[in-house]
């Protein structure tokens, strides 16, 4: 059997940032397993940019940035963590210059800022609309010069936890159909979001949280899983992303009746207030009549052709081509729509959860810095701050640790379920599961949320999850099943859906992200703590746990 030190799982910005300081430990054996090739993680669509109080542009401080991000996440984030984010991020961002990331350059030749919702200065630095694409080629040529193996297109089905430790993985070697047994040290996992719950979302067709499902099925614990971020501005065919970029480049957001709206929702921020507040009232203003066709109007016209064709290139590519709209000449029709996880498996700063051996880092973790709303350029920082601490920490358990003893039923186990799968010849198309499921969580789970429609969805989901049970797949081959891996993503949607319901029914409270209709306030008193989600069986069991405070005391939150 194939056995490393440390096995990442992912190679977005947090797995492949977390291998180059793990391949720091010389003699330590680093492998990385992806189900996409690495430059195909979806980190690589980020476009807006990436937070650090570098000062260029206006004043700055490591203090505002991390003021900003408390109250952006509702008081709900753990203020230690943020510190460290907020005071690494600087040296994180001028290391990932060094190694090559051409980030965008101000008059004087110095890294550009630029302005992004919810922070006090411009604070985005940026590779003009392309900047997760240009920070991630950089780090796979770091990760191809350090030599570190790559299990490319292989996608893994299960985390193989014995006694509460870790002994390894099984994934499917995609190329072939085979299942293979990993046996490792440690494993930690930086597998990204599951935006594919919803219908409308920006996120890629592969973020369907597998490595949360994974940890929630081997017995990690999932925290504040029902914090879900709408983006306010995705577009209204197709749901892709036109970043908070064009805001912070002075964009506005019109209603029916040509009025930018937000002078009455925050009057200070307008369009820049973050992103929890502009989609509950873009969402406002489409449900009282003043939408144009269930949407809202973004408007750059007045940027001027120049400034958008420099500073905005690819979202104007994308206006037209998906949406018809050349955002030179005519507004871009725009929604909320599904984009970030607040939640994921509860680590704590150095990635570490509750099995021996298990890490986590990036979009599948929460640690927790976004509280409960994330602020715009946060998380691309979040994966290169936590996957730097967390390579060198899960390295340095690596070293000394023994090789857990491996269990041989977990691969019959999951041999016997994806043989199910290959067996029936007929049933349920996993594909309409999926998209039942997908419809039911942007309708009762979305931006606002009540009871009553919550305990519809989570019915729904139930009756789903029996349904899946008879899902079946058309293609019967081996070489690059994407029918396969397909039905297994739709296995693990269905088991987040489940846990973001849970969380959302139990919170009767408003906060950031999350709000519902019949509790329109935040309750500090009853609800200034994290949820936590663990598997019992077919159960989710709850329970809550405390939020850490330094120096910010929680107030109302105005913008
Ligand atoms: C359109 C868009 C624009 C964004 N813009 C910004 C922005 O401007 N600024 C900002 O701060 N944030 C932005 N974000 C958010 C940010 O990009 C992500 O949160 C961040 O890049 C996540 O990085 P990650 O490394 O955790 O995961 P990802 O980059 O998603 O990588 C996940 C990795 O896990 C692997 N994987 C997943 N499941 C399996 C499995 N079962 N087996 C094997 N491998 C698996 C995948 O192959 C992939 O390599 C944006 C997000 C989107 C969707």
């Amino acid at each position: 059997m194939v056995t490393h030190d440390l096995l990442i799982v992912g190679a977005g910005l947090a797995g492949m940032r977390s291998a180059i300081e793990a391949s720091k430990n010389e003699g330590l054996n680093v492998a990385i397993i992806s189900k996409l090739h690495p430059v195909r993680s979806h980190s690589g669509a980020a476009q807006g940019g990436i937070n650090a109080a570098l000062g260029n542009a206006d004043e700055d401080s490591v203090e505002s940035h991390t003021f900003d991000t408390v109250k952006g996440g509702d008081y709900l984030g753990d203020q230690k963590a943020i510190e460290i984010m907020c005071s690494e991020a600087p040296s994180n961002i001028y290391e990932l210059e060094r190694m090559g990331a051409n980030f965008s350059r101000d008059e004087k030749g110095r890294i550009a800022q630029r302005p992004f919702g919810g922070a006090g200065s411009s604070r985005a630095c940026y590779a003009a609309d392309r900047t997760g694409h240009a920070m991630l080629h950089v780090l796979y040529e770091q990760l191809m010069k350090r030599g570190v193996m790559v299990y490319e297109e292989w996608h893994v089905v299960k985390l193989v936890v014995e006694n509460g430790t870790v002994c390894g993985l099984i994934a499917i070697h995609l190329l072939s159909g085979k299942l293979h047994r990993i046996r490792a040290k440690a494993v930690m996992l930086a597998t990204g979001g599951y935006g594919r719950v919803f219908y409308n979302s920006t996120n890629a067709h592969a973020n369907t949280g597998d490595g949360m499902a994974l940890a929630f099925r081997a017995g990690a614990e999932l925290m504040d899983m029902e914090f879900v971020q709408f983006h306010p501005t995705t577009l209204k065919s197709t749901g892709l992303l036109i970043s908070e970029a064009a805001r912070g480049e002075g964009g506005y957001l019109l209603n029916s009746e040509g009025e930018r709206f937000m002078k009455k929702y925050a009057p200070n921020a307008m369009e820049l207030a973050s992103r929890d507040v502009v989609s509950r009232a873009e969402q406002t203003e489409i449900d009282e009549g003043r939408g144009i066709d269930g949407c809202i109007h973004l408007d750059i016209r007045h940027l001027g052709r120049e400034k958008i064709l420099k500073k905005l290139p690819q979202i104007r590519d994308l206006s037209l081509k998906f949406e018809g709209a050349d955002p030179i000449d005519v507004p871009i029709p725009v929604r909320p729509g599904a984009h970030y996880s607040m939640g994921g498996i509860k680590v704590d700063v150095n990635g570490k959860t509750n099995i021996k051996g298990l890490f986590a880092a990036g979009e599948c973790s929460c640690v927790s810095v976004h509280g409960a709303n994330r602020l715009g350029g946060n998380s691309l920082l979040e994966a290169v701050v936590f996957g730097r601490r967390v390579g060198a920490s899960s390295a340095a358990y690596a070293s000394t640790a023994d090789l857990a003893d491996w269990v041989d039923e977990a691969l019959q186990d999951i041999a016997f379920d994806i043989g199910l799968l290959h067996n029936r010849l007929e049933g349920e198309s996993y594909a309409k599961i999926r998209t039942e499921l997908q419809k039911e969580m942007i309708l009762n789970v979305g931006v606002y949320r009540h009871k009553d429609k919550l305990t519809l969805a989570k019915t729904k989901i139930d009756e789903l999850k029996a349904r899946y049970k008879d899902a079946y797949i058309q293609d019967l081959g081996k070489v690059f099943n994407t029918d396969l891996v397909e039905a297994l993503e739709v296995e693990n949607l269905l088991e987040l859906a489940g846990v973001i319901v849970e969380g959302a029914l139990a919170r009767q409270e408003s906060r950031g992200a999350h709000t519902r209709d019949e509790f329109p306030k935040r309750d500090d008193e009853k609800w200034m703590k994290h949820t936590v989600a663990t598997k019992d069986k077919a159960d989710i069991k709850l329970s809550y746990s405390e939020v850490s405070f330094t120096r910010y005391e929680p107030t109302e939150r105005k913008y």
